[in-house]
């Protein structure tokens, strides 16, 4: 990926992060290269862009976030766990940051994100960065994304309530479902489709928000 405004987001600088993800027990490679060559910066707003290399959550507009760097990374490396996927849906690509790791990890990815403003922002990145196995589309991703079905891995930043039945339908047996799943308390589970039904494997806790019904434009 093209390395923008060196300087400010120095090598050195990301270089720390990369650093930190793994004391922080990161262990695949091919995550910490594509975090190392991904410019945060470029997703947030100018005003935030020098902390855009902290590990930490950002905030994007319309009250939602981009998620801290070691949770993306921890996702990802779950998404490849089983090796190079071909097809990913994601679900809730806001800024479209996780969308960019992605990208440069996987065969092709389906992203959708339910309200209007960040989509129209995320895929004009998208187009800056020439990412050529990206589609995106303004959607609720409680239904996922029939069409373009059956996934190898879909993976959401938005936290349901409980497994939505209709994104299990959508992948392929052996696939997996990597997503928080809860309220107030929510988890980080690995839902795998089975030739019989799913198994779920905890991850961990963590904070997400909430997956909403629906499209804001
Ligand atoms: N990975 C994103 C994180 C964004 S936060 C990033 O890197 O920026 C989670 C996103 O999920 C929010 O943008 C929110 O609008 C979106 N979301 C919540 N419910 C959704 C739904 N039902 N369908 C699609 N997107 C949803």
């Amino acid at each position: 990926m093209n390395r923008q405004g060196i300087g400010m987001t120095s090598m050195r600088t990301r270089q720390r992060l990369v650093q930190r993800l793994v004391e922080q027990g990161i262990t695949s490679l091919a995550v910490l290269d594509a975090v190392r060559d991904t410019p945060r910066h470029f997703f947030v707003d100018e005003a935030l862009a020098h902390r855009a290399y902290e590990d930490t959550a950002l905030p994007i507009g319309w009250n939602q976030t981009l998620s801290q760097p070691y949770i993306v990374a921890r996702m990802t490396e779950l998404a490849l766990a089983q090796g190079t996927p071909a097809k990913v849906l994601e679900i809730g690509s806001g800024s479209g940051y996780q969308t960019a790791i992605l990208s440069q990890l996987v065969g092709e990815v389906y992203a959708v994100e339910r309200i209007k403003g960040l989509v129209d922002r995320a895929r004009k990145r998208f187009r800056e960065l020439r990412l050529r196995n990206v589609q995106l589309r303004l959607a609720d991703g409680l239904a996922g994304w029939q069409d373009k079905g059956p996934f190898d891995v879909i993976l959401s930043a938005a936290a349901p309530e409980q497994v939505p039945l209709a994104l299990l339908e959508q992948l392929v047996v052996g696939g997996r479902l990597i997503l928080p799943v809860g309220d107030q308390r929510q988890d980080l589970q690995v839902v795998t489709r089975t030739e019989s039904g799913a198994e779920t494997e905890v991850v961990e806790a963590v904070k997400f928000v909430p997956m909403l019904p629906g499209v804001q434009r």
